[in-house]
């Protein structure tokens, strides 16, 4: 028997009973109808023989009130007529069968055999959640899968050439112990407050009204009749999973990128939702970042940039650009090496720009010393500071 049935089969009109009819009064009618039908007194009748099987499948569920009750709040939430349940129906089991009922509705990729399998989830976080509209009776749409946000650290040079990386994502998922129900048995009842949309409405000014979700069932629309030890009757559990996403070539820190249809998967046939990922880049020990350009300080010496000369300069990756320096280049000033920097998004690459640090040595002996000695005495009549103090006096 399934939710189809509940809604399509008028047990109480079966039986001849008011819908509050007692205990009593319901094993009474079955009883003289029973009789009245027995095939043992209508043999060869075959609309006898239907009528008798009606009316005992109306007195298996009217007779248990556990089950009476579920009819009830089933036809409650599904019965006035807005949702038509499709024809995959079929043979359920006799738990409350959303996910026959929703999963068959179209024909649609969940469709098909009933039971619970991932189906309440999906109802309870799609149908009943939806902004507003969530009445019982709307129609089921597919539904777009929720975004994601996750963030990720990456080496400096993964940064610059795009890497592949696994990112472990969590998620609520339902709960594999009671199937998203949060009920050990899996026969959780509707909510009553909200008669399962999950939903409570509030008036608000001018004639509009709120929904807020409901608080009596958290918004589920059901509540456990005996709660899933699992997940305590939540019907949602952790679940993560690990997904390899390829970052692609010259992310900087900080950078938020958008990785389309990598988000949670969606609902009855909607698109997947996005994985936005904030990605940290880690510092390098040599290499700094300015946009698509690359950044390295070179140490040079006083004579190289006096006199100038070729110096050798890493590239972050590849072999060593060797750069010339003219003479008389001043400390800090910046070169570029064309194409050495950081990969653009048109496959391009940005420049390695190349800042120039003059060293002073540590320790000048010999030769050396003699030399700059003699250098000191050829240039005494140089005064680096006379611009300076002629300066600090104008203005
Ligand atoms: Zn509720
Ligand atoms: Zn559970």
């Amino acid at each position: 028997m399934s939710t189809k049935d509940f809604i399509e089969k008028d047990y109480y009109k079966v039986l001849g009973v008011p819908k509050d009819a007692t205990e009593a009064e319901i094993k009474k009618a079955y009883r003289k109808l029973a009789r009245e039908n027995h095939p043992d007194a209508n043999k060869g009748n075959a609309r006898a023989e239907e009528r008798f099987k009606e009316i005992s499948e109306a007195n298996d569920v009217l007779g248990d009130p556990k089950k009476r009750k579920e009819y009830d709040e089933a036809r409650t939430l599904f019965g006035n007529g807005g949702f038509r349940p499709g024809p995959a129906g079929g043979g359920g089991s006799f738990n409350f069968d959303l996910g026959d009922l929703f999963g068959g509705g179209g024909g649609g990729p969940q469709g098909g055999a009933g039971g619970f399998g991932g189906g309440l989830g999906d109802v309870f976080g799609g149908l009943f959640n939806r902004g507003g509209t969530g009445t019982a009776g709307s129609r089921v749409q597919p539904r777009r899968g929720q975004d994601i946000e996750s963030e990720v650290t990456l080496s400096f040079t993964e940064a610059i050439n795009g890497a592949t990386v696994p990112l472990r994502m969590s998620s609520q998922a339902p709960c594999k112990a009671c199937s998203g129900t949060g009920d050990k048995n899996g026969t959780p009842r509707v909510c009553p407050t909200c008669v399962g949309t999950g939903q409570v409405s509030r008036g608000g000014g001018g004639g509009f009204s709120l929904t807020d979700p409901c608080v009596d069932c958290k918004g589920r629309g059901l509540i456990a009749q005996d709660p899933c030890d699992v997940c305590k009757g939540s019907g949602r559990a952790k679940s993560s999973r690990t997904m390899q996403v390829r970052i692609p070539a010259g992310v900087s820190d900080g950078q938020r990128i958008r990785l389309r249809g990598k988000g949670t998967p969606g609902e009855r046939g909607g698109p997947a939702g996005d994985l936005y990922v904030v990605v940290h880049v880690d510092a390098h020990p040599v290499f700094g970042r300015r946009g698509d350009n690359l950044t390295v300080t070179v140490p040079v010496t006083f004579s190289e940039a006096a006199l100038g000369g070729e110096v050798k300069v890493p590239t972050l990756g590849g072999p060593p650009v060797t750069l010339k320096l003219p003479e008389s280049t001043p400390n800090g000033r910046t070169m570029r090496a064309r194409g050495k920097g950081a990969v653009r998004q048109d496959g391009t690459r940005g420049d390695l720009l190349v800042t120039v640090e003059v060293v002073v040595p540590k320790d000048v002996t010999g030769k050396a010393r003699d030399a700059l000695e003699a250098y000191r005495d050829a240039t005494a009549g140089e005064d680096p500071r006379a611009e300076l103090f002629q300066a600090a006096k104008g203005a």
